[in-house]
């Protein structure tokens, strides 16, 4: 039985099928946007279509940039042979956010699962495979500490180690299963100063 207006379901199917939003905030959203005036209604639908147009892959370290090129590694005073490996450029902002970090980044949108069955060449490993190629000191894994974080950083220390950079990994002070966006500034930098060698 529909409650509501067709055009309303879909826009709560929508919403509904986002990350972390079930039927009762689809619902209060779609509500929500029913009733706001038409010009912000154009303006979030805009800036949706506006951010999928112009939003695109960083070509060195592939976190999500305006330019060809983001503002960390167009940066000649970032040190360009650290480079901190994280699952995602929500994850890289949390360590741009304590400004205390001089490296550089490699985002792999994601993280080895095979209970989800995503492999290594799902994420952008390949990529930095390809990075080390250059001039490279120290490789930083901080991917998250879960479960899926732990096996991607196993798995990456063991692919780099042979070739003689220096792997570290960031220490385990940040809590098990936390996603490092959660976690508050001064834990990042101890877990980055308590890293230790692979
Ligand atoms: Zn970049």
């Amino acid at each position: 039985m529909d409650l509501y207006s067709g055009h309303i379901n879909k826009l709560i199917d929508e919403l509904a099928a986002l990350p972390g939003i079930g039927t009762k905030s689809a619902q209060r959203l779609a509500f929500h946007m029913i009733n706001m005036p038409k010009e912000k209604v154009e303006r979030l639908a805009k800036s949706i279509v506006e951010a999928k147009e112009n939003v695109r892959y960083c070509k060195e370290c592939y976190t999500l940039t305006d330019q060809e090129l983001c503002p960390v590694c167009s940066n000649e005073k970032r040190d360009h042979s650290t480079i901190m490996v994280v699952e995602n450029t929500r994850d890289l902002a949390a360590y741009e956010k304590t400004g205390k970090y001089m490296g550089v980044y490699h985002v792999l949108h994601g993280a080895i699962s095979p209970m989800l069955g995503i492999g290594p060449n799902d994420i952008r490993l390949k990529e930095l495979m390809t990075r080390l190629e250059g001039d490279v000191e120290e490789v930083i894994i901080a991917t998250n500490s879960s479960l899926e974080g732990e096996t991607t950083a196993m798995y990456i220390g063991k692919l780099i180690k042979p070739s003689g950079i220096k792997v570290t990994r960031i220490a385990s002070g940040v809590p098990v299963g936390g996603d490092l966006e959660y976690i508050d500034e001064v834990t990042l930098l101890r877990a980055l100063e308590g890293r230790i060698e692979l």
